[in-house]
């Protein structure tokens, strides 16, 4: 068992941290306020080969792997939050492509998301389809040679931003209930689609995240990907892979929280003294410390597996619940920490805090990854 990273992944870490620390810092609290979506630093990362790093070059990516693309998101969330979201969720369901689409598709779609003309997203969530991903209702209808789709997705990531999306779409009604859908690829400049942005997030305020109504769309059969009636069986496969990265979100978020209020408990005084020399404050810091390794531990086993070709459905699901409740649990005592500063908006500790909880929701809200975990352990 080796635990120490390469030369490569120190560099990819450090020129990480850096371009977080350049670009994100300055703006990350505007940003946020404003809801403002970040372009320049988009197009900048895109540049430095700082985002999608498991997609392969033949596809235009980077080449790397699970655990790259996992230190990259660690570094840019323990800087700004809402702007690693928008980051991230450029190649949000690009697992697809590499796992079931064709190279024809990889290279027309995933090829020009890596020179700045597509930007992708994965709708799947519905009104009344959130954690029941099987209860989409937005149709798929096969016409002639081509798919013709109808219905709405909420809460969707690139939903105004993006060039094209996947949609989890019902396309055998009549099938067992789990090979009913599929993913099918629509171009958001097809007539019919309508993406209305959806305001006043809690958190991750940079990110676009929008309603989608899908009136009449019309896409070519080849747009299928995948299998017909195999798309919850890929879904959850891209799951495996994408809480892998997104656990990497909480770790990072949680670090960046902690580091935050040891920078604060130094300097701040009370009682004569530095809080931070108090041993209460001290046992804090130490618990949260204790946390955020122990998460980062399982969320480089869950993308080194990956990695090494062996997913593990319960350990990245592990991965990803746990991350998610530390970080809301670090993210707590590190405003604890700050007293009534932190409760205001010119600390960042404010903006995180805000950021925080939607981890044990997206991507599978926490008890879902319970769910999964009970049942592998104990059966159904
Ligand atoms: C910022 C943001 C970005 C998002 N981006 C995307 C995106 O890009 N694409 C996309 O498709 N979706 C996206 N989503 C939607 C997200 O995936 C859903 O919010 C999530 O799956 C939960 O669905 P829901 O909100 O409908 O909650 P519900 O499914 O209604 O669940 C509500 C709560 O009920 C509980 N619950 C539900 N089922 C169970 C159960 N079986 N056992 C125990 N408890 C249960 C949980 O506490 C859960 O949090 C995003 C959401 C947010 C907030």
């Amino acid at each position: 068992m080796d635990f120490l990273l390469t030369k490569e992944q120190k560099y990819i870490q450090k020129a990480a941290r850096e371009f977080a620390i350049g670009e994100m810092a300055p703006v990350g609290r505007e940003f946020d306020l404003n809801e403002t979506y970040p372009e320049a630093i988009v197009e900048k990362a895109r540049k430095l080969d700082l985002i999608g790093l498991f997609i392969p070059e033949k596809f235009g990516g980077p080449g790397l792997g699970y655990l790259e693309q996992a230190m990259v998101m660690e570094e840019f969330w323990k800087v700004d939050p809402g702007i690693s979201q928008q980051l991230c969720s450029l190649t949000f369901g690009a697992e697809e492509f590499l796992l079931f689409g064709t190279d024809e598709q990889g290279k027309k779609f995933l090829e020009p998301i890596f020179t700045g003309d597509a930007v992708m997203g994965f709708a799947i969530t519905e009104p009344d389809a959130g954690s029941d991903t099987l209860a989409a209702a937005t149709t798929a209808v096969k016409e002639g040679n081509e798919w013709v789709l109808n219905g709405s997705k909420v809460m969707i990531g690139n939903g105004t931003r993006g060039t094209f999306m996947l949609i989890f779409a019902l396309t055998d009604p009549d099938a067992a209930r789990s090979k009913r859908h599929s993913i099918i690829i629509v171009e958001t400049d097809r007539p019919g689609y309508k993406a209305d942005p959806m305001h006043g997030k809690m958190g991750l305020r940079a990110s676009d995240t929008a309603a989608i109504y899908l009136n009449n769309v019309r896409v070519p059969e080849e747009n299928l990907l995948g299998t017909r009636g195999n798309g919850f069986h890929q879904l959850m496969a891209f799951f495996d892979r994408s809480r892998a990265y997104v656990s990497a979100h909480g770790v990072g978020l949680a670090q960046g929280a902690l580091d935050m209020a040891v920078k604060h408990v130094r300097e701040r005084k009370q009682f004569g003294k530095p809080i931070g020399s108090f041993q209460g404050v001290q046992f804090k810091i130490a618990d949260m410390a204790v946390k955020i390794e122990l998460a980062r531990n399982i969320m480089y086993k869950a993308a080194w597996l990956l990695d090494n070709g062996t997913p593990d459905t319960n350990v990245t699901a592990m991965a990803k619940m746990y991350s998610a409740r530390i970080a809301v649990e670090v993210v707590d005592e590190a405003l604890q920490l700050h007293g009534g500063y932190g409760y205001f908006n010119d600390y960042d500790i404010e903006r995180f805090y805000r950021a925080a909880k939607v981890l044990e929701i997206y991507e599978g809200a926490k008890e879902i990854e319970k769910m999964i975990i009970g049942r592998t352990i104990v059966g159904r």
